[in-house]
């Protein structure tokens, strides 16, 4: 990679979804000097097996926090309700605004296909808002901004369809990142899913895959899935 300096942005239906999805390899953007924001559609304020969803939502903000300031990047949370996402115009717009201001050259969020309906809400919201961003006639306060690669995290819960194409060696920052996720109360207490297991596991097989120790791996879409060359490519 050129010595530029980009800036990463992951986009997530709940708080800890992208930092397990996609964490390591916003560590390693972050330690080597980009710039890396985190933006939480929802505080996922509802998840919790005994807390109510005002006294959750306190304890989800701090935790995003100190998860994005242990690896070094930005959490910004936006002001909609865990379980009541919807991909209206008006949420559309807001990303839009977002995109717009914060310029992001590169934009990781769900894939489409998921079993909770917050996160094929914010593929939907993030798609859009990616287009309108781009685009002059959608005028808005803020001048146009394009992003230069949009890719899908591997969540477990958005599974269906989820082919993964690039593999991103996260190995070296393994460690800081597994620390940072001790920031939230769920990733290491669920009793619904064991996360911290599943997603270190996950690390490892698609390390094995690429030959690596370990790896987080992204889709695109598929239409974007092609190589041109005017003859066969070998080695
Ligand atoms: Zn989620």
């Amino acid at each position: 990679m050129d010595n530029k300096k980009i800036h990463v942005m992951a986009i997530g239906a709940h708080a800890g979804d992208m930092e397990l999805t996609c964490g390591a390899v916003l560590t390693k953007y972050a330690m080597n000097g980009h710039k890396v924001t985190l933006v939480h559609m929802t505080s996922g304020e509802k998840g919790h097996p005994i807390l109510s969803g005002d006294v959750y939502k306190k304890q989800k903000d701090k935790e995003a926090n100190e998860f994005a300031g242990k690896i070094g990047a930005q959490a910004m949370i936006l002001p909609y309700k865990d379980g009541e996402l919807l991909d209206s115009e008006e949420v559309k717009f807001y990303v839009c605004d977002l995109i717009r201001q914060y310029k992001p050259d590169i934009l990781i969020t769900h894939w489409k296909n998921s079993i909770h309906k917050d996160h094929e809400a914010t593929y939907k919201i993030v798609k859009d808002a990616v287009f309108y961003a781009s685009i002059k006639s959608f005028q808005r306060d803020l001048s146009p901004h394009c992003i230069r690669a949009l890719y899908f995290a591997e969540n477990w819960e958005d599974p269906e369809d989820f082919k993964p194409y690039i593999y991103i060696d996260v190995s070296e920052t393994y460690n800081i990142w597994i620390e940072a996720l001790k920031s939230y109360e769920f990733i290491g207490n669920s009793p619904y899913f064991k996360y911290l297991d599943y997603y270190n596991a996950l690390s490892i097989v698609r390390g094995a895959e690429c030959r690596r120790e370990r790896a987080e791996t992204f889709a695109i879409e598929p239409l974007g899935i092609k190589q041109i060359f005017d003859y066969f490519p070998v080695k």
